[in-house]
């Protein structure tokens, strides 16, 4: 039986060692955080291809949200998956002209995108946001959802254990040694693994762990903010990106309030305080499309950062010369986890690799 140690319990690790456990493979996972804590649950979990190019990317997106349904029909249900629908517009000229092109290009690609005017849009699905003209189109993308992280890793986490997974949380992995017949894990209290092979889903640390094995990563990451505004329950029921800000019903009476014009902004920083600058401005956007939202409501703020490859694409397999070690660090990981899960597991166990993942081999980076 095969040994695989995977480093990272984040949504790319858990649908991981979910696939190897299921696969039969002796599975290891080590975290040095509670399973899930890190950019997992500080995402926007929104699961799409929408806005992905190259082709290739788009390809592979697609392919993760047909892996999400897939998994939801071998499971017999998916409780962390929310098939919402994705509602988008844009007040500003030029960025409608880019929606209007992607629109096109998405049906092109086999990709179920439609228009919608205002007043569809409050008489069939959202009747509490607010436009400004009743004649105003809007893009509405059926097939996109939003996932819970946290809920997703802890399922797939007791999956693999019931399938004799066993997890190491609270232990931080300090050093690496591959050889030809096995790879020795060092912990950082100074405990030894060994295994046949050691899988690397360290997200945004993924950098560290490869230059352990003498390799370098380069990681571009950024960071984002999000936040948890309390709502009446039913405020909205799908995924909004309006021209200045993203919603999305986070629970029963929160929704998650995002937008990338914000996050340059807050820097370095891991913590922003619920008072901030920024928390009132995306508070101003939100409440501009739904009036019920106030900044008094504001229960929460999560810094996530994102686990970009320095090329912005997904990062995934082994790396010549390195005997033993493999990568699975993408951004998009909410989309892709379960799809790079299996596809990562056929090759750590059978050495193929599927074509899709072609485009996105770790060897390019020597
Ligand atoms: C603001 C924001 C918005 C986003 N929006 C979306 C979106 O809408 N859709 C989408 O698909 N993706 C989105 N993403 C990206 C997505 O969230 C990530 O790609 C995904 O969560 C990465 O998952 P992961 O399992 O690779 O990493 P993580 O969830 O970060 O898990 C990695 C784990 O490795 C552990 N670890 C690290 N180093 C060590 C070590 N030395 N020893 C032991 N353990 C270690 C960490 O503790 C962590 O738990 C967003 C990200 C951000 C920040």
């Amino acid at each position: 039986m095969r040994h695989v140690i995977v480093i990272g319990a984040g949504i790319v690790g858990t649908s991981a060692a979910h696939r190897l456990s299921s696969a039969g493979a002796k599975v290891t996972i080590i975290d040095r955080d509670e399973p899930g804590n890190g950019t997992t649950s500080r995402s926007f979990a929104w699961v799409n291809a929408n806005q992905k190019t190259p082709r290739a990317y788009f390809e592979l997106n697609f392919a993760g949200m047909k892996e999400h349904d897939a998994l939801d029909q071998e499971l017999g249900s998916a409780p962390w998956l929310h098939r919402t629908g994705n509602l988008a517009w844009s007040g500003d000229a030029l960025k409608y002209d880019e929606l209007r092109r992607r629109v096109e290009r998405l049906q092109a690609w086999g990709y179920r995108a439609e228009w919608k005017n205002a007043t569809e849009v409050n008489a069939e699905l959202e009747p509490r946001l607010a436009f400004s003209g009743a004649t105003m189109r809007i893009a509405w993308f059926p097939d996109e959802s939003w996932l819970d992280g946290p809920l997703f890793v802890r399922s797939m986490l007791d999956r693999a254990v019931e399938l004799g997974a066993s997890v190491r949380s609270g232990q931080e992995v300090a050093d690496i040694t591959p050889s030809s017949d096995e790879v020795t894990v060092t912990l950082s209290d100074g405990q030894t693994l060994t295994a046949d092979a050691v899988l690397n889903c360290a997200g945004p640390g993924a950098d560290k762990i490869a230059k352990m094995v003498g390799r370098t990563l380069p990681l571009d990451p950024t960071r984002g903010l999000l936040m948890r505004v309390q709502v009446e329950p039913g405020t909205i029921s799908r995924l909004i990106h309006s021209t200045d800000v993203n919603i999305r019903p986070d629970g029963e009476d929160h929704v998650l309030v995002h937008h990338d014009s914000i996050d340059p902004l807050i820097g370095e920083r891991d913590e922003i305080p619920l008072d901030n600058e920024y928390c009132r401005e995306l508070c101003r956007r939100a409440r501009r499309i739904l009036p019920d939202i106030t900044g008094r409501a504001i229960t929460e703020t999560r810094v996530g950062i994102r686990p970009y490859p320095v090329d912005h694409i997904s990062c995934i397999g082994a790396v010549p010369g390195i005997p033993g070690y493999y990568e699975a660090v993408t951004h998009s990981g909410v989309t892709l986890g379960p799809l790079l899960g299996r596809l990562i597991t056929e090759e750590i166990l059978t050495g193929k690799v599927d074509p899709l993942l072609k485009p996105f081999r770790a060897e390019r980076f020597a």
